[in-house]
C-alpha cells in the first residue's frame, strides 16, 4: 500500500449487495472541488462560505458523457470542510439510495472529477497518519466492523476508545521524560548534581513495568494466533481413528514422531496422544483419544474415557470419523455436525460413501487424507480470522510487550548499581517497543499488515 496521504480519495463505505441507504465517502484535499462539479444543493448558495461541518440535501449528477448512463441521484451530503473530520482533513458523505449501480455511478463520477478509489483500510490509515487514532485504535476499527459476538463488540468498542492504549501512551510519555533527564545527566556527567534520583527512577519504571504486565495479562488468551487449534479424533472405538491420526502424521507431522497405537481390538487407545500437524504452513495440534465408550470396565479404561471427554471438550474442531459402509451412523453425524466438526468417513477403500456432507478418506489406500487435510486447514484459518480485533492486537503486540517488559526488568536491575548509559539503553528498548504497539515507532510492513485487513471504504 503506497502511504500517499495528499490526494484524494473515495469508496462506497457500506456493504456490498442492495440497502435501503448507502454511503458513498470521500477524503482528502479535493474533496469540496470535486463535490462542487457534481452536487448540486437544494439550497444554491448553501456552498457559499461553507466552513462549518454540515449535512446539505441536493442531488449528484453522475455519468457525465454518456447520455445514457446519466443520472440524477437525489441524497444528503455530509461534509467535514476541515480537519474536525475522522481524517483530520476534508472529508464528506454522501448518502443515497443503497442501489449498487447508483453508488458505482457515484464512486465514477467523484472520480471523474479528481478522486482516486481508496485502498482497504485507506481511511483509517489517514486517521491513523494523522494521529487521529493510534494503531491498536486502527484495529479496533477492524474489530467493530467484524464483530460477531456482543463479547468481540464490548472488546473492540473498548480498545477503540483507547482502553488498551491509553495507559501505554502514559507510561510513554513518562518513560520518555526518565530518557531525556537521564540523557541531560550524561551531557553533564562531570557536574555533581544529579538530574534524577535513583529512587524516583525505580519508581517510574517499576510503575511502566506494571503497566506492560497488565497490558499482556489483558491480551493473554485472546493471542489465539501463537496458540494451536486442537483438532481432535472422535468417534467410536475401531472406526480408524488411530489409523488416521498415523496416517495424517505421516504426511503433515513432524519425523518420527508418536504413533498411535492400531489394533483390531476396540479400545486399544487407552488415554491420548498429540501431535502438531503443519498443513502447508497452518499449523494444528492433532489429538487422537481413546474411542467414546460407554461401558469401560475397569479404572484405567474409564480414567481414560475422562481424559478423553475433557480432550473433546477442549478441542477447537473435532474430526467425527464414522465408518464410510455405514451410511445410518454418518446421516446421524452429519446432522449432529456443528461449526466445530467435521463429518469424515474412514475406510472408504472398503464401502462407498453415501453422504456428501463426509470427507471419505482412507487410511490404507492414502485416498482422501488430502482433502481432510485442507478441510482442517480451512476451518482454523476461519476461525483465525474469527479472532476479533483484539486477537489481531494481541498477535501483533504480545511480542513488543514482552520486548518491553524485558527491557524494563533490566533497567530496575541497573539502577541499583548500573552506569546511566545502560540504563538509558534499556529505556529506549522500552520505548521503541511500546512505540510499535501503539504505533508511535512504524515500519511500512507493520502498517500493510493492520490495513490489508480491512474492506475498502473503511
Ligand atoms: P480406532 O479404535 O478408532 O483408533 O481404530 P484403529 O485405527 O485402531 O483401527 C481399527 C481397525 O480398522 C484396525 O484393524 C485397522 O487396521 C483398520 N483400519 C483403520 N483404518 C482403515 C482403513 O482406512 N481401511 C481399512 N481397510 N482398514 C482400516
Amino acid at each position: 500500500m503506497a502511504y500517499d496521504a495528499r490526494d484524494t480519495i473515495a469508496a462506497i463505505a457500506t456493504a456490498a449487495g442492495g440497502g435501503a441507504r448507502g454511503v458513498v465517502r470521500l477524503s482528502g484535499p479535493g474533496v469540496l472541488e470535486c463535490l462542487a462539479k457534481c452536487f448540486v444543493p437544494d439550497d444554491p448558495v448553501a456552498w457559499v462560505g461553507i466552513g462549518q461541518p454540515c449535512r446539505l440535501a441536493g442531488v449528484l449528477h453522475t455519468g457525465g458523457d454518456g447520455e445514457s448512463a446519466r443520472l440524477t441521484v437525489p441524497c444528503h451530503l455530509f461534509l467535514w470542510p476541515d480537519s474536525r473530520s475522522y481524517t483530520r482533513e476534508s472529508a464528506a458523505e454522501i448518502h443515497a439510495i443503497g442501489s449498487p449501480p447508483v453508488l458505482a455511478a457515484a464512486l465514477d463520477e467523484l472520480c471523474r472529477h479528481g478522486a482516486r478509489p481508496a485502498e482497504p483500510g485507506e481511511f483509517t490509515l489517514r486517521a491513523f497518519l494523522a494521529g487521529r487514532v493510534d494503531l491498536t485504535q486502527a484495529e479496533a476499527v477492524l474489530g467493530v466492523v467484524d464483530a460477531r459476538t456482543r463479547d468481540d463488540l464490548d472488546g473492540a468498542l473498548d480498545q477503540l476508545a483507547g482502553g488498551l492504549s491509553r495507559p501505554l501512551h502514559r507510561i510513554r510519555d513518562k518513560l520518555l521524560g526518565v530518557l531525556a533527564e537521564l540523557e541531560a545527566g550524561l551531557d553533564f556527567a562531570d557536574e555533581p548534581h544529579e538530574f534524577v534520583g535513583r529512587a524516583e527512577l525505580l519508581e517510574r519504571i517499576d510503575e511502566a513495568s506494571r503497566v506492560v504486565a497488565e497490558t499482556l495479562d489483558q491480551l493473554d488468551g485472546r493471542d489465539r494466533g501463537d496458540d494451536l487449534s486442537r483438532v481432535v479424533l472422535t468417534g467410536e472405538p475401531n472406526v480408524g481413528k488411530s489409523s488416521l491420526f498415523n496416517a495424517l502424521v505421516e504426511r503433515f507431522g513432524p519425523r518420527g514422531e508418536v504413533r498411535s497405537l492400531v489394533s483390531p481390538t476396540p479400545g486399544a487407545t487407552r488415554d491420548f496422544v498429540a501431535t502438531r500437524l503443519d498443513l502447508c504452513g497452518v499449523g494444528c495440534e492433532l489429538v487422537d483419544s481413546a474411542g467414546a465408550n460407554a461401558d469401560a470396565a475397569d479404572s484405567v479404561e474409564r480414567a481414560a474415557q475422562r481424559a478423553a471427554a475433557d480432550q473433546r471438550l477442549r478441542a477447537d474442531l473435532r474430526l467425527m470419523c464414522v465408518e464410510a459402509g455405514n451410511a445410518a451412523t454418518i446421516n446421524a453425524a452429519a446432522e449432529r455436525a456443528g461449526s466445530g466438526d467435521l463429518v469424515v468417513a474412514t475406510k472408504c477403500d472398503l464401502a462407498p460413501v453415501g453422504h456428501s456432507a463426509a470427507i471419505p478418506c482412507s487410511s490404507v489406500s492414502g485416498a482422501g487424507l488430502d482433502d481432510v487435510a485442507e478441510a482442517i486447514r480451512l476451518r482454523i484459518a476461519e476461525r483465525a480470522g474469527e479472532g476479533g480485533v483484539a486477537a489481531s492486537t494481541a498477535a501483533r503486540c504480545a511480542g513488543s510487550l514482552r520486548d518491553a517488559q524485558r527491557a524494563l526488568i533490566a533497567a530496575a536491575v541497573l539502577t541499583r548499581g548500573g552506569g546511566d548509559e545502560l540504563l538509558a539503553a534499556e529505556i529506549r528498548t522500552a520505548l521503541h517497543a511500546i512505540g510499535e504497539v501503539v504505533g508511535a515507532v512504524c515500519v511500512d510492513d507493520v502498517l500493510d499488515r493492520v490495513f490489508s485487513q480491512f474492506c475498502i471504504g473503511k
